[in-house]
């Protein structure tokens, strides 16, 4: 029997990237094999096909058929662009100095913690819904507003894709689930509405999601933000007085990089910086434990130490982690007692130690 390499896994998914009419080094991000366990990624970057789930299926089908495979992983990301940058960017000033009025805080909420990332994929809406659902389970009241008006992501995390919010006075209930308040504009919008907004549409939606929602009291409300550094952002640091931002990256240079500019525009416009999360950290292997750094590990913890920011935790790479996700049933809530709940409480602990509750 051959030795399983990952030119052995790379040769078996040509016939996959060449549909996609893609190479497969392209396709393909990372290989990791651990004994007969093989864990990869696959990056769309900007060209998602019509049916992503469709292509895993083929690729752990093509990989398990393989000699001397016993399981294989298969997570798929796809860097969805960042927002689009406003046309007239209101200059961006630093806290204080600004003529735009001051932010006002939401009634009844006592903190708002924003989720960014430098570009799309990272695993920042995953991210922040799990850490919203450890903190509520340390005993916080928790709203979470998926401001990824782009694409949001929240309903299918969380299972209430189709649930319509109810309204009250001119207010929109959000929806209440898992023990959160939830609000997305994926709620309001039909399955197939093709969200082409421009920058003053975006600056209103997101003006509303924060205003016209009965968020009621709230220890805090979390927001997943659009990837990048664009009008929802903009809207954000203006209109509401955040606690603090929290910046989602994976370990890759790129992402890094990206990563950077999200924080400093939080820290031009006076946003403390809760800290950074290093996401897709390792991969482990299911059956043996072993670890391997398939993104380069450790690359957010060497950023945040250089940027004088917080480095809060490090999740892997973990099959759970994205199933919980894909079957609107989040890790921390579906497996409360696994290694990867405990980080995401470990992670929450940290802010919570920073919030004014
Ligand atoms: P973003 O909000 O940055 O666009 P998502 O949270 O939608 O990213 O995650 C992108 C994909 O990566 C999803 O399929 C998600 O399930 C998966 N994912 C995120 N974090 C992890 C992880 N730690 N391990 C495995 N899969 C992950």
């Amino acid at each position: 029997m051959d030795k399983l390499t990952k030119d052995t896994v790379l040769n078996a998914l040509k016939p996959v990237a060449h549909a996609l009419a893609r190479t497969v080094e392209d396709l393909v991000s990372s290989v990791a094999i651990e004994g007969g366990n093989v864990g990869l990624v696959i990056d769309f970057k900007d060209r998602p096909p019509q049916n992503p789930d469709d292509v895993r299926i083929d690729v752990e089908e093509i990989i398990k058929n393989l000699d001397g495979v016993f399981e294989a992983s298969v997570v798929m990301t796809a860097a969805r662009a960042a927002a689009p940058k406003p046309a007239n960017p209101p200059e961006m000033k630093p806290a204080g100095k600004s003529e735009i009025p001051a932010p006002s805080p939401i009634e009844g909420v006592k903190n708002i913690i924003a989720v960014g990332s430098g570009k799309g994929g990272v695993g920042k809406s995953t991210t922040a819904i799990n850490i919203a659902i450890a903190l509520s389970e340390q005993g916080l009241s928790v709203g979470v507003l998926d401001a990824d008006i782009f694409g949001p992501s929240l309903p299918k995390l969380l299972g209430i894709e189709g649930t319509k919010p109810q309204s009250k006075d001119g207010k929109i209930i959000p929806v209440e689930v898992m023990g959160l308040k939830v609000m997305s504009i994926g709620l309001m919008l039909a399955n197939d509405d093709p969200i082409i907004w421009r920058g003053p549409q975006v600056m209103r939606a997101t003006g509303q999601l924060l205003s016209d929602v009965a968020w009621g009291t709230l220890d805090v409300l979390v927001v997943d933000l659009p990837p990048g550094t664009g009008d929802v952002q903009l809207t954000l640091v203006q209109k509401v007085p955040l606690t603090g931002a929290i910046i989602v990256s994976t370990p890759q240079d790129l992402a890094l990089i990206d990563a950077r500019k999200g924080l400093q525009m939080f820290r031009k416009v006076g946003t403390p910086i809760i800290g950074i999360i290093e996401n897709m950290s390792f991969f482990t292997c299911p059956k043996c434990g072993e670890q391997s750094d398939i993104f380069g590990h450790g690359g957010a913890r060497d950023a945040a130490i250089d940027l004088g920011a917080d480095f809060l935790g490090e999740i892997p790479l973990h099959m759970s982690v994205r199933a919980g996700s894909d079957a609107g049933n989040p890790v921390v809530r579906a497996a409360p007692l696994s290694k990867h709940a405990a980080i995401y409480n470990d992670i929450a602990e940290k802010i919570a130690g920073k919030l004014d509750v």
